[in-house]
């Protein structure tokens, strides 16, 4: 059951001659089960080693199949007051991830360097196994997961900038504590207990809650048993990721289930619902290869051991064959017999010499046949091993040239408008035209020629007129124009571009 701690915890009252039925839960605390939920009391503060220096990550591609699901699902927490745009500089900029999930998206952001920063308050989360020796009579047990629990926690202001991530449309802030930062369960669980402490048969664990009972809330407890809940052990010592990330609420199962989502712990099983390869461009056959031949994969079968069994807390404690994967450890899952390093799939070494040169058919080069692959496709040397491949390519090579940037010039800010204008001249329809651009403004016009001299008429004379070095322009008669108008002439080597404050010019 799901749901949002209130502020002055209710008292269920059960009544063993007629049992509380979920409809009167729901009515009688309607307050809790609101949308979009509420806040606790309080504000979250972050805690930064000032030894650590703030890392600033460029944006990450969203897959184009994802991109619409993702905008949806900012838009809705921007509505919810989860997330905020961002317009002033932050010093802490984290990459955004993506989880997709069979019905929906959800968002974190990539912590590791922020999580390297912050400072951990070391309170004690309670297992199972620490509360079991207070239980010896409880006779049934329920458990009840706090709807979207982070986000009922509120941060304050500077802790709030040091959440800003950068998704494709521009940066954003959480206003709540996000998925992913080290931190966060602690800190939840801490105010959770502050909330619950006291309550009889109540045992908060990890971040759901433990309801037991032996006498007269039985009969409540029974009737919460159609809930279907399920305790399961779960492993792994960076929890606060994989918890959040593999959390997931069964199919709906009847018109009032919005209200009722069953709490489940995280378990590996859950990734089987989550079909991550629809939202990657690979064939069925494709998959179904890869999925057979990570079968037959010793390393592969090796990493799969670990990540479902969880990492050791040290690179030294792993095992040799599979180290290669501990700086990615936090993004690996297994879905459907395949690996994945986020959304890439992991591809079995068998199959690597096969890809590379799927990735090389384009020939557009090694490092463009990189930026492609790395959407879709995973292995820890891949980078340098597509560049090794593409090495000897004469088309790849050939193709790189050309892709070169040509260089960028760039000139004076102006003081006035008209002071520095390029122009350029093109045919259309059999026509010739002039196209002019002030510098200071970027304001553009477009004549027909020959009339140049109308533009000055109407604007001034410009000091500077900026051109190639075509032929109406290296000229004789181009020359003695700009003597008489007093403008000199800046004539532009061939291929070269006009850059000014991040602006193109003519
Ligand atoms: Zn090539």
């Amino acid at each position: 059951m799901a749901f949002t701690i209130p502020e002055e915890l209710h008292k269920v009252e059960a009544n063993q001659c007629a049992p509380l039925t979920k409809e009167q839960l729901l009515t009688n605390y309607t307050d809790v089960f609101m949308d979009p939920i509420s806040s606790v009391p309080g504000e979250i503060h972050f805690e930064l080693d000032p030894n650590v220096s703030p890392v600033q990550c460029a944006p990450r591609n969203v897959p184009v199949a994802l991109r619409e699901k993702v905008k949806e699902e900012l838009d809705r927490h921007i509505r919810a007051g989860n997330i905020t745009p961002v317009s002033e500089p932050t010093a802490w900029i984290s990459n955004m991830v993506t989880v997709a999930k069979p019905e929906k998206i959800r968002l974190c952001i990539d912590p590791k360097p922020l999580n390297r920063a912050l400072l951990r308050s070391h309170y004690h989360m309670p297992t199972l196994e620490d509360v079991l020796y207070k239980l010896p009579k409880a006779r049934v047990f329920t458990l009840v997961d706090a709807r979207d629990a982070f986000l009922q926690c509120k941060l304050d202001d500077e802790s709030s900038r040091l959440t800003t991530f950068w998704p494709p449309w521009g940066r954003m802030r959480w206003l709540k504590l996000p998925f992913g930062v080290s931190v966060a369960p602690e800190i939840y669980q801490h105010k959770q207990h502050k909330l619950l402490a006291g309550l009889a048969g109540i045992e908060p664990i990890a971040d759901d809650i433990l309801v037991v009972g032996c006498g007269d809330t039985e009969g409540m407890l029974m009737q919460l048993q159609c809930y279907n809940l399920d305790v399961v052990y779960k492993p792994g010592p960076e929890m606060y990721v994989s918890d959040t990330l593999s959390r997931a609420t069964l199919p709906h199962q009847g018109p009032d289930t919005p209200h009722v989502r069953h709490a489940v712990f995280a378990t590996q099983t859950e990734y089987a619902q989550l079909d991550q390869a629809q939202h990657l461009n690979v064939t069925s056959f494709r998959f179904r290869q890869i999925a057979q031949h990570t079968g037959t994969d010793d390393v592969l079968q090796e990493l799969k051991t670990v990540i479902l069994d969880g990492w050791p807390d040290f690179k030294e404690d792993t095992p040799l064959a599979v180290r290669d994967y501990w700086p990615f450890r936090d993004e690996l899952n297994v879905q459907n017999d395949v690996l994945y390093r986020g959304q890439c799939i992991i591809i079995p070494k068998a199959l690597r010499a096969e890809l590379l040169k799927r990735i090389h058919s384009s020939h557009i080069g090694g490092e463009a046949c990189y930026r492609r692959a790395r959407d879709t496709l995973f292995w820890p040397s891949m980078r340098a091993e597509i560049k090794d491949f593409v090495a000897n390519c004469s088309a790849c090579n050939e193709y790189a040239r050309n892709q070169q940037k040509e260089p960028m010039m760039s000139h004076e800010i102006p003081t006035r408008p008209w002071q520095t204008v390029s122009m350029d001249i093109y045919s259309y329809a059999g026509k010739e035209f002039i196209i002019l651009v002030d510098h200071y403004s970027d304001y553009w016009e477009i004549d027909q020629l020959p009339d140049l001299s109308a533009q000055f008429a109407r604007y001034g004379q410009p000091d500077k007129v900026i051109s190639d070095n075509g032929p109406q322009f290296a000229c004789e008669q181009f020359r003695k124009f700009a003597a008489n108008w007093g403008f000199t002439r800046h004539i532009l080597p061939p291929s070269s571009k006009i850059k000014r404050q991040g602006r193109s010019g003519c």
